[in-house]
């Protein structure tokens, strides 16, 4: 790598840092009442993201997740907005490369919501057939992303029994956790590889067990944010 290139990273990566203590601040600032929180459904449309071993699609599990997600965040008095709500991509036709359009897409309507956390939904998979289990993604650079990823990560463990011994994991390299300007994770709920958790993930009680899931653990960040950022506030105002 070169060294200008280097130092584009070294400094987008600061940028990114630096910037989401005040843009935080700003949202609180701004008195929104209803916390916003985008639900990203991974895939979609001519791209059906992993296969699994039993022949479900990445792509219809993962907006099934997101739509029961929704319901549960709305009940908790959480305003969504939904990067896609059918089985469609979001790149136009015409779209020489779709899957760069797509991503883009996704993050202009997650980064116009301004929205308090983000959550993207996917689906693993992995040439060893024993490997299963969620996990969460966060951007490397990011104390919230990371805050937001530890929540939820508890949170599986507690659906598996404490089977699972997954650790919320950093990233530097996702295209949605780089141009995401809010707190953002990936959640990988399963692996379409193991035989086991293929059957699980398919089946519609599962699917709700997966969105409760991750709901309580996006409203203990959410609680937990909006505490911290009171303690700005009080910070700001003695001083
Ligand atoms: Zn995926």
């Amino acid at each position: 790598m070169g060294l200008a290139l280097l130092l584009a990273v070294f400094f987008a990566a600061r940028h990114l840092g630096l910037s989401e203590a005040s843009r935080a601040q700003s949202r609180a600032a701004s008195g929104r009442e209803q916390k916003v929180v985008a639900i990203d459904a991974g895939h979609g449309g001519n791209d059906p993201g992993k296969v699994g071993v039993n022949g479900s699609l990445e792509k219809d599990i993962n907006l099934a997740v997101a739509e029961r997600l929704k319901r549960y965040l709305e009940q908790s008095d959480v305003q969504v907005v939904m990067t896609r709500e059918e089985d469609k991509g979001l790149y136009r036709d015409r779209d020489q490369r779709k899957k760069m359009a797509d991503m883009k897409k996704r993050c202009q309507v997650i980064n116009k919501a301004e929205p308090d956390a983000v959550v993207s939904i996917h689906q693993n998979s992995y040439p060893q057939e024993d490997v299963s289990g969620g996990q969460v993604f966060y951007y490397r650079d990011s104390g919230e992303g990371r805050r937001l990823a530890e929540r939820i990560q508890e949170r599986f463990s507690l659906l598996s029994g404490g089977e699972n011994g997954r650790q919320a994991k950093s990233n530097d390299s996702y295209y949605l956790l780089l141009h995401v300007e809010s707190p953002v994770v990936i959640v990988e709920c399963g692996f379409l590889s193991n035989w086991a958790e293929a059957r699980r993930l398919a089946d519609e009680e599962y699917q709700d067990r997966l969105a409760w899931t991750i709901h309580m653990g996006i409203m203990e960040y959410l609680n937990g944010a909006g505490a911290r950022a009171a303690e700005i506030t009080e910070k700001g105002e003695t001083s």
